[in-house]
């Protein structure tokens, strides 16, 4: 059995950068970018790393904060647990994410999900296999869009 430290703060892309940063120096090669993953503050607690593919966490974004737009190969379960959120497809599809609300995106199904603009949104997410890419950022005429549609459902 093993227990896992909380790790807290909106650091994580930026993290990222870092290591792919670090990477290019090494193998002297400039800087790669790394697709930023969250527009506004996000929290994230890792509560089972990522090993032989499967991972679980525990993400909590303020009101207004989202992810980009990315898929995941082996698709995701979102669980909601706290406040109130959207999850939209690039199909149009937007359903409201809040506590006890399960919500599945499909294997490789473009997607974002994020906090309402008046309230926090806490979600576990849950991936079994593969890796998760990422596109661009939801911008805010978008997230507006979305958001009318979540209100009118
Ligand atoms: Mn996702």
């Amino acid at each position: 059995m093993r227990t896992y430290k909380v790790a807290q703060g909106a650091g994580h892309p930026g993290d990222e950068q870092k290591l792919v940063d670090e990477e290019a120096r090494k193998a002297g090669l400039p800087p790669a970018r790394v697709p930023k993953l969250f527009t506004g503050t996000v929290w994230g607690e890792v509560q089972m790393p990522r090993e032989n593919g499967a991972c679980s966490n525990k993400v909590t974004f303020a009101p207004g904060a989202r992810s980009a737009w990315h898929r995941h190969e082996g698709g995701q379960m979102l669980y909601g647990l706290a406040g109130n959120g959207l999850v939209v497809t690039r199909s149009g599809e937007v359903t409201r994410i809040f506590d006890g609300v399960v919500v599945h995106a499909c294997p490789k199904e473009e997607h974002w999900h994020g906090a309402m603009p008046d309230s926090f949104m806490t979600h576990l997410s849950c991936e079994l296999v593969g890796e998760t890419e990422i596109y661009d950022e939801v911008t805010d005429s978008d997230y507006a869009a979305a958001v009318e549609k979540a209100r009118s459902l």
